[in-house]
């Protein structure tokens, strides 16, 4: 006999026709789901019409970031109280009659595990619409969706090689025109904006070299002249940073990193307010097919119920790692935002809750030997692409996660040669900073 589950959440847990069962049990805390048809019309007047499913999130807002990351969109499922969203793998939906069902017809379109993930993420991010994609490039390729052929786009120019390629090889060719620039002193955006400036691509902090970009400043900018603005909020993750809260108009995650946090799926997000630009980008998603699988989506959302404590941890072990990698005497340059002595520290104080496990440090003896020798040394931190997993990891950005850059391009940014970057895991900390000691040796 199947039980309801003993919840006030989830109202009626049966009905007599499983047709009826509604779309979205998990949104009926604080109302009921709200499936919405959005009719939208393009510059040449062609409509199209977009079903959006999403959560009153606004009701999770008076809970705190360690609540939201187990409860927000999530409830019990109603038809056996399984307390984990269950994995809905299936390609298609029965219906009663053509166009009778309960807010799923097909798996590219709608998918009741990945409704979920997206509901909470937006609630993480404290916006009203989330999207999950098959990968961050997936994310960043719908975004790169809602440009024309003679917009441009003014972008960090330190940021994730992968991003920078799709930009420049595959964008590029379809008309669009990237500025990279240096975004340290945020007054430069506005030399760059002219009538055909649709949008600000801002990385922070950047990947590899924890640069800070002031999300506000941007933001005062992009609605000045009425530009998109998105960010890149993979490196600070939502425990550290909200860019929605601050104006933000996109939030781009790389799942892949900290809100999965156990390298193992590959996914990206995008968070939004605007019901508008949420349905075309929606429309996008559907239209384009780059989804997420529910396995992946159930990873992510059993990942991020400790989202929060594992953040925490990484950025107690990323101080203490910084503090001794700055005074190793073979260590140059440490790049870490928690720093006094970084140039926009003080910006990253005010729109991070703390600094993170991520850094970049270059060698005294700035050979790529010497480079190659540490990264080829450490046994607790694996030399891997990534970040943002459980465990700690080493990178050489030059040959690994940047090489799609060219050398003069990405030395421009400090993407030296013998820049080695960290992702500061969650174990013992002194084991790792031993690990370090050893490989430095
Ligand atoms: N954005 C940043 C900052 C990244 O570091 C990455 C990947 O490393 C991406 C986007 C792309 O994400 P994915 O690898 O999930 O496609």
């Amino acid at each position: 006999m199947l039980m309801a589950a003993k919840t006030e959440r989830s109202e009626p847990t049966q009905h007599p026709d499983r047709f009826l069962q509604p779309p979205l049990p998990w949104l009926q805390k604080g109302g009921a789901p709200q499936r919405r048809e959005l009719k939208l019309f393009n510059k040449n007047g062609r409509g199209y019409a977009c079903f959006i499913n999403f959560a009153p999130t606004i009701i999770f807002n008076d809970m705190k970031f360690g609540t939201k990351v187990i409860h927000a969109g999530l409830s019990p499922d109603p038809s056996t109280g399984a307390i984990m969203t269950p994995i809905f793998q299936t390609s298609t939906y029965v219906q009663a009659a053509p166009g009778n069902h309960k807010g799923y017809e097909y798996s590219r379109t709608q998918n009741p595990t990945r409704t979920a993930l997206q509901n909470n993420l937006a609630a993480l991010e404290n916006g009203k619409f989330g999207l999950v994609f098959s990968s961050g490039m997936g994310a960043t390729d719908a975004v790169m969706k809602l440009l024309k052929p003679g917009d441009e786009v003014i972008s960090t120019n330190d940021l994730y090689g992968g991003t920078y390629r799709i930009f420049t090889k595959i964008y590029s060719d379809f008309g669009i025109k990237f500025h990279f620039i240096h975004m340290e002193n945020i007054t430069d955006i506005e030399k760059y904006v002219n009538a055909n400036t649709k949008m600000i691509w801002v990385e922070t902090p950047t990947n590899p070299m924890l640069n800070i970009i002031d999300i506000a400043g941007a933001v005062s900018i992009a609605k000045k002249h009425q530009l998109t603005l998105v960010v890149d909020n993979t490196f600070a993750s939502p425990y550290l940073q909200n860019p929605l809260d601050m104006g933000a108009d996109i939030v781009l995650h790389s799942v892949t990193k900290y809100i999965g946090g156990h390298s193992d799926v590959v996914m990206g997000a995008l968070v939004l307010n605007d019901e508008a630009m949420a349905a075309r980008l929606a429309f996008i998603q559907n239209s384009c097919g780059a989804v997420a699988g529910p396995q992946d989506c159930f990873l992510v959302l059993r990942g991020i119920k400790t989202l929060h404590l594992r953040m925490q941890r990484h950025c107690e072990n990323g101080k203490k790692i910084a503090e001794f990698l700055a005074k190793h005497p073979k260590v140059k340059k440490v790049y870490w935002p928690g720093f006094e002595s970084h140039p926009n520290h003080l910006i990253a104080k005010k729109q991070m809750r703390d600094f993170g496990g991520m850094m970049s440090f270059t060698l005294k003896d700035d050979s790529i030997e010497s480079a190659m020798k540490v990264l080829s040394h450490t046994h607790l931190f694996s030399l891997a692409e990534s970040l943002g997993g459980v465990e700690s990891l080493i990178g050489h950005p030059a040959t690994m996660t940047h090489a799609s850059i060219p050398k003069e391009e990405r030395e421009k940014s400090g993407v030296t040669d013998s820049l080695i970057r960290l992702s500061v895991g969650v174990e013992d900390v002194d084991d790792l900073i031993e690990d370090l000691n050893n490989a430095l040796a």
